[in-house]
């Protein structure tokens, strides 16, 4: 990978082996080898034992959790907060493996759509709750630094399952608990515009 990063070092016009860049290739390679290690864990594994069986069936609610992806059009980061919610039927999921999620399927190249589901799909399967809602709000530097349709590099997705796809209230209360930074506008008619911009440049 370091010689293919020297190389690319060339071709945009820098002399590789002056001081500033002669390590530039080793540190880019261990970064993008982090940012993208959720394709080597195994969730399996990061949810081992984090499964309890309770009597709860009440919302459960982790708002607010970072995450920092890579867009795979244009291999530059998206970043923001994300949300995550779901009412259990007899089992609950250690709390600090909900972001330990989301770092997983993070650490990938990946579309925020693509990124919103898998949570989502991931949840269901090994919790099997009434349902998930998982809803993303991210800037893509894809869009803000290009300058591409600045109005949009603030994207919102959202994924509803199960219950929260079917019933507006119970997706009306987790809406109302998370409080969108993007206001009065509803997850589900921004996600519309997401990516857009990103997927045709
Ligand atoms: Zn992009």
């Amino acid at each position: 990978m370091q010689a293919l990063i020297r190389q690319l070092l060339a071709e945009l016009g820098e002399d590789p082996s002056r001081e500033g860049l002669v390590d530039t290739p080793k540190r880019v390679e261990k970064a993008l080898k982090f940012l993208t290690s959720g394709y080597e864990a195994n969730i399996d594994e990061v949810l081992n034992g984090a499964l309890f069986t309770v009597d709860y069936n009440e919302m459960v609610i982790v708002k607010d959790i970072d995450f920092y992806s890579l867009c795979e059009h244009h291999l530059l980061p998206f970043f923001g907060k994300c949300h995550v919610a779901y009412i259990p039927t007899t089992k609950v999921i250690g709390l600090s493996k909900i972001p330990r999620l989301v770092d997983v399927f993070s650490r990938r190249l990946q579309v925020q759509e693509r990124l919103t589901n898998q949570i989502a799909n991931t949840i269901l399967e090994t919790v099997q709750p009434m349902g998930v809602a998982v809803v993303m709000e991210a800037t893509h530097l894809c869009m803000s630094m290009r300058g591409v349709e600045k109005q949009n590099s603030f994207a919102v997705t959202s994924a509803m399952l199960g219950t929260f796809g079917s019933d507006p209230r119970t997706r009306s209360e987790f809406l109302e608990l998370i409080k969108l930074r993007a206001g009065a506008m509803s997850a589900r008619e921004m996600s519309a515009s997401v990516n857009l911009a990103c997927i045709s440049d």
